[in-house]
């Protein structure tokens, strides 16, 4: 993998522990800041520590970036580590959006600043700010995707030529990740005139998201699941024509299970429609070769600009910036958020999100690493 990890300044390699002289602007800064990520299993969480890292060495920052292995209490003690070794500020992609309180409440205490990093943290008020994107919008734009590869609309948004009805079936992210909900309800609503209208069909009846969640969105988890729903619902000879996925690697595991189960060649030729997210590169070669239909595009490296320009803000004794202040309740209060755009990826939308904004090289692209 050799995704462009830092946030545009071409400084991926080097290791710079004082603020560059491009930055004499800014104040001096300095100390320790934690950041915790949740699994290295996925492409996206390395790409984010990486860009997170130099972008805040590139301000001469101290940085202790750790990953849990999606493990709650290996998140737990990293991050009681991080506050007993004096980090001024705390970046968290929280595993389980619940399990935290602890540590922030020690954080609180010490007077230290938590950033909750794409996954807001809930039922806890000593959670500051939020960089993220809009997470809703990214449930309605992999449910568009998925009317788009069964024709029901264009890409353009305009009415497609098909009628159906077609079968479909959905899955959901893991259910202690604030996100999935958000991701599902704005997929969901999107679909529902179209279930509403029998043009689609949850032909197994499982809709509730606590049905089809993916605990820790894990792929094999997912592709079990699919299994399960090829001998419980098709094995009649019915087909599957979509499936709503949240995640790329789900979207792996769903592929997989419908290989196994006798579905061949590509969309548009029998292969039924999978969604996902993340623009992971293996994904992103399934795309290019018509297995996979579409992913989202979620630019990690600008995700990380945020974290990183809410961190110099805290430290220079301002308020971080938000574009949203009432979109994030996380139990207790609503977090001031900066929220990014995502963008939908096809096929023919690679090239120019992926590749012309240097997320993908189009050797990566054609190799999938
Ligand atoms: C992120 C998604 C990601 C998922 C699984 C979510 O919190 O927003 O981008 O696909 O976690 O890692």
């Amino acid at each position: 993998l050799a995704l462009a990890a830092c946030s545009g300044s071409g400084a991926g390699t080097t290791t710079t522990s004082a603020a560059p002289a491009t930055n004499s602007a800014a104040p001096a800064a300095g100390g320790l800041i934690g950041v915790a990520m949740p699994t290295e299993t996925s492409s996206r969480w390395i790409a984010d520590g990486k860009a997170v890292k130099s972008g805040l060495e590139g301000l001469g920052y101290k940085v202790d970036l750790e990953y849990a292995g999606d493990d709650i209490p290996t998140q737990s003690q990293q991050i009681d580590k991080m506050i007993l070794n004096g980090a001024k500020v705390l970046i968290i992609a929280a595993i389980d959006g619940t399990a935290l309180s602890t540590q922030l409440d020690a954080a609180a205490k010490a007077g230290i600043k938590v950033i909750a990093y794409d996954r807001l943290i809930r039922d806890s008020a000593n959670v500051d700010f939020y960089v993220s994107f809009d997470n809703y919008k990214v449930g309605v734009q992999q449910a568009t995707s998925l009317l788009v590869g069964l024709g029901l609309l264009k890409e353009d948004g305009s009415k497609g030529t098909a009628t159906g009805p077609f079968n479909i079936e959905l899955f959901a992210g893991s259910l202690d990740d604030n996100n999935a909900a958000f991701f599902f309800n704005g997929a969901v609503d999107t679909l529902k005139p179209y279930i509403d209208a029998k043009t689609l069909v949850v032909k197994s009846g499982q809709t509730a998201i606590e049905q089809v969640a993916t605990l820790r969105w894990d792929q094999a988890t997912a592709q079990a699941r699919m299994d399960n729903l090829l001998t419980s619902t098709y094995a009649d000879g019915t087909k599957v024509d979509g499936v709503l996925s949240p995640y790329d690697g789900i979207s792996r595991g769903i592929i997989t299970s419908l290989q196994n189960g006798g579905y061949k060649g590509t969309v548009g030729n029998g292969f039924p429609v999978v969604t996902g997210q993340d623009s992971e590169i293996d994904s992103v070669k399934l795309i290019a070769d018509g297995v996979q239909f579409s992913s989202i595009f979620k630019d990690t490296r600008k995700l990380a600009e945020q974290a990183v320009t809410a961190t110099q803000a805290y430290l220079t004794g301002k308020e971080p910036v938000a574009n949203d202040t009432k979109s994030y309740n996380n139990g207790v209060k609503v977090v001031p958020s900066f929220l990014l755009q995502s963008d939908i990826v096809y096929k023919d939308t690679i090239t120019p999100l992926l590749v012309d904004s240097g997320y993908w090289t189009a050797a990566e692209v054609a190799s999938g690493v």
